[in-house]
């Protein structure tokens, strides 16, 4: 396993190191058996299957939890922190532990409370759209319950078989549907929530117009449960579309991918889905790790467009207009299209699977990063020329149509040295173009400390006067999200 950011204590020169352990109290046996009583047999103390809930996806995270507990009802969720708040125990909550900036597992002792029993949809009306469903619902099991019924989920992404609807709303997920779709703010109707002390908030709302007051769904929306536990959601789902096509083309310079961009959404507009692109080294590491092959000839970057829509032959007949117009320009060097499911299936892996990928190269620098759409790839090159041989691979991925770019660095195992020269440089560079430092992953705790790169201290210091007024003993999910020098 690579190093892991434990208990180091922020500083200066590493500023996503995790703080010391705030004084909140330790676990005993008479809170054990509160837990027994109220969770029989989810109440989990075995150091073998609290492993796993421990350290996050990308192995480098690690907390040091003694309980993890699996409640199945909102009532069992309420009971839990209202004991919690009560003796100032610290909490964590965990959908799929899919989050890539530490957000999802304790730092130190924090109880583990997951999701995963809270598996149920409550209704889907079949008129409207609008499905409503427990916090910890996998995407994709929910994305299947809706084909079945000829709708689908607003959002995808290459987690879908592990994550949880809660764990999406809670980071705010944006993903591969969000250029078509909108994010979760729009198409989140409602939530239940339970908040630190106990107290349930039944914002579970299915009307697509309310404008009763304030919204306050919206606080819990990509609050990376620092305010409230997240227990169901209702969310309204579009039709399945009748035709889906998937291209996969090369392009011989960004400058050509942008192009393309642009004809696209002139060409394709109201059928376009996804417009997502990956370089060069990106589809190496696919062939190399993932033993995926690459269907058309080698170029520098390549684009996964998607159009889905209602009608079939309209549908490929645009498609084809818009590949001729690319082709015969020449910004689109070669390209292959799928119309069936499998195909489809094959090509989209392409791009979902290079985060995949990238964890078995060594140890990964991770960036989330959006800017105006005609700079995200001088980032990456940039970046090449700034740390020369420092870094093994510089790569770069993600949602062209959203203006966001994945920006990776890989080295052999973790390494100070290529820290220092990446961080703070990305994000005053980012800054400098007006960007954001996190489009979609959230701050969790690696990124807690640079938030200032993206909000004015008074935007955070706001922040911290509502986390005091929702959580005022600091419980849930403390060292996250907001800066140190804010509790
Ligand atoms: C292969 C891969 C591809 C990915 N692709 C994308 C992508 O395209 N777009 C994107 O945005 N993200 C992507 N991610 C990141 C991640 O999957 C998302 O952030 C996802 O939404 C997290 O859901 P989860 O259930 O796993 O949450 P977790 O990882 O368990 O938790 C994430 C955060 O939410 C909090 N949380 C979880 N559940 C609740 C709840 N019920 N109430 C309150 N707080 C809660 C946790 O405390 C934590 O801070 C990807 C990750 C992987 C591994």
């Amino acid at each position: 396993m690579p190093d892991l950011i434990r208990g180091l204590g922020a500083s200066p020169a590493n500023p996503g190191a995790a703080p010391p352990r705030l004084p909140f109290s330790r676990v005993t046996q008479e809170v054990l058996a509160f837990f027994r009583t109220l969770l029989p047999g989810r109440t989990i103390t075995d150091p073998d299957l609290l492993k796993s809930s421990n350290v996050d996806w990308l192995k480098t995270v690690e907390g040091n939890s003694e309980v993890l507990l699996r409640p199945k009802t909102t009532e069992e969720v309420s009971q839990i922190l209202r004991h919690c708040s009560e003796r100032n125990l610290a909490v964590c909550p965990q959908g799929g532990n899919t989050g890539l900036v530490g957000g999802s597992v304790p730092v130190f002792d924090e109880i583990i409370l997951s999701t995963s029993l809270m598996n149920q949809v409550i209704t889907f009306d079949n008129i409207s759209g609008i499905l409503t469903c427990q916090a910890g619902c996998v995407l994709e099991n929910l994305s299947n319950y809706l084909e079945e019924r000829d709708f689908i989920m607003p959002l995808d992404l290459g987690a879908k078989g592990s994550c949880h609807i809660g764990g999406n709303v809670s980071t705010n997920a944006g993903g591969l549907r969000l250029l078509r779709y909108g994010s979760l703010r729009g198409t989140v109707l409602g939530l239940e929530v339970v908040l630190a002390d106990g107290r349930i908030l039944k914002c579970l709302a299915t009307l697509r117009k309310d404008n009763t007051g304030y919204d306050l769904k919206q606080l819990f929306i990509g609050s990376e449960g620092t305010l409230g536990v997240i227990t169901a959601v209702s969310i309204l789902c579009p039709r399945k579309p009748k035709a889906v096509n998937v291209a996969f083309l090369g392009c011989s310079s960004f400058q050509q991918l942008l192009e393309t961009f642009q004809y696209c959404r002139g060409m394709l507009g109201e059928i376009l889905s996804a417009f997502e692109f990956l370089d060069a080294s990106c589809m190496s590491l696919l062939e190399k790790h993932l033993k995926l092959t690459n269907p058309i000839t080698e170029s520098p970057f390549y684009i996964v467009i998607e159009t889905a829509g209602s009608n079939a032959t309209h549908d490929e007949e645009k498609l084809h207009q818009f590949l001729e117009e690319v082709m015969t320009s020449s910004l689109v060097t070669d390209g292959t299209v799928a119309t069936e499911a499998t195909k489809i299936k094959a090509l989209w892996s392409l791009r979902e699977r290079v985060t995949e990928a990238l964890t078995h190269e060594g140890y990964t620098y991770k960036y989330d990063i959006s800017l105006p759409v005609e700079k995200i790839y001088d980032l990456v090159q940039d970046m090449r020329g700034h740390l020369g041989d420092m870094a093994k691979n510089v790569v770069g991925y993600g949602h062209v149509g959203d203006g966001n770019l994945h920006l990776n660095i890989t080295s052999p195992s973790k390494d100070p040295a290529l820290l220092a020269a990446i961080e703070p440089y990305v994000y005053e560079w980012t800054s400098e173009w007006k960007g954001s430092i996190s489009a979609e992953h959230g701050l969790g705790l690696k990124k807690r400390n640079y938030i200032y790169y993206s909000k004015p201290s008074e935007a955070v210091a706001l922040m911290g006067s509502i986390k005091a007024m929702l959580d005022p003993k600091g419980i849930l999910n403390p060292y996250k999200t907001l800066p140190d020098n804010i509790h």
